[in-house]
């Protein structure tokens, strides 16, 4: 987190959107990440969804759990409520808020380390439970908060930072969360805006269980030979940083591609990633085709992004209990407490 603030004032020419807000009404502290980190772009294309769809962030919930991930909640939308957990706790925090009051829009924020290793039963059932949310992770393969082990996520055969290579298979995130139920299934790069916030855009707007993995280079951790998930393209310079344990920044990784297509991103590292665009005419309706071909494009070395899997007309947890519309903290004491009678019934009813 930050202590540094942005000042308030704005600039006279920033264009208002449709409910008299800038795109400086949806930012918030002054990040303190790695100059280059994957996660600003995805913080800023945060920012750029929000700011075009009108969304008054006092009505956003952004809860996260530990990690660099987890600090990027405080470097966007600065007016919304927000609550960084524990590690890996993040879903369960997030399922309490959300049961209480449906009325804000759910965004968690969390990375592999926090999602695939200690949290991923949280978010497994999370998803299975059908919360309603948009689950963001940021996703690089490595702990950067504790200088780079690798997480779960990471791919078998990288190297790290040590040169120790990871024997462990790797954790799809997307292909766990098509299986767990998520009614909308996405994933994408940081460096590619052009995808990354029409896809933020439609899960904001979703009304269901909502997961994007963002492949998210950490520029510090992962510029060793090896890696899969960033490159380093100074490494000389590179390696006089890590002697004197002081982290310039890099310039940020940015991609554009059709549709269709498929791309190599070279990395920090001098790793290539392979990333494959869904064509337009691919229909993210069947949840066994999304999963087939997550598969398929693995086993050609491919990393597929776009939106792979939606279900237009997604049931929620507030569906599944039949809750109330009305927040709890709205109810008067009245609702809260009917009476011996009611009670009575209720007991009844359970036997
Ligand atoms: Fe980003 Fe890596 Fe720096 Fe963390 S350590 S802020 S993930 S570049």
């Amino acid at each position: 987190m930050t202590y540094i603030i942005k000042p308030k004032l704005h600039h006279p020419t920033l264009t208002p959107n449709a409910i008299g807000y800038t795109r400086r009404d949806y930012e918030g502290a002054i990040s303190t990440m790695c100059a280059g980190c994957g996660h600003d772009s995805i913080s800023s294309a945060v920012i750029q969804a929000c700011y075009e769809l009108d969304i008054e962030p006092h009505r956003v919930a952004k809860l996260s759990g530990i990690g660099c991930s987890s600090k990027s909640p405080d470097y966007f939308l600065g007016n919304a409520h927000g609550f960084n957990t524990v590690h890996g706790r993040m879903p369960s925090v997030l399922t309490g808020a959300n049961m209480a009051n449906k009325d804000l829009l759910y965004l968690g924020i969390s990375g592999d380390g926090d999602t695939a290793s200690i949290g991923l039963g949280q978010f497994a059932h999370a998803i299975r439970r059908g919360v309603k949310m948009v689950y963001l992770v940021e996703n690089n393969g490595v702990y950067g908060l504790t200088k780079g082990q690798f997480s779960a996520t990471a791919d078998a055969g990288s190297k790290s930072k040590g040169g120790v290579v990871n024997e462990d298979s790797p954790i799809d995130l997307c292909a766990l969360a098509l299986q767990m139920g998520a009614t909308f299934v996405g994933r994408s790069f940081s460096g590619d805006k052009e995808q990354l916030v029409p896809l933020l855009k439609a899960a904001f707007t979703h009304g269901g269980t909502a997961m994007i993995d963002v492949l998210s280079p950490c520029v510090t951790f992962n510029n060793h030979a090896g890696s899969t998930k960033s490159y380093d393209y100074v490494r000389e310079h590179n390696d006089a940083l890590n002697r004197l344990d002081v982290f310039f920044g890099r310039d940020e990784i940015t991609t554009q591609y059709e549709p269709g297509s498929t791309v190599e991103v070279a990395q920090h590292d001098g790793s290539i990633l392979r990333l494959h665009k869904l064509h337009d005419s691919y229909a993210p309706t069947d949840r066994l085709h999304a999963m087939r071909y997550l598969e398929e494009r693995k086993a050609l070395g491919e990393i597929v992004t776009g939106l792979l899997y939606v279900d237009q007309a997604p049931s929620t947890l507030h569906d599944h209990l039949k809750t109330v519309d009305v927040p709890l903290n709205k109810l008067g004491a009245k609702v809260l407490s009917p009476g011996r009678s009611k009670l009575e019934e209720i007991n009844a009813s359970l036997r």
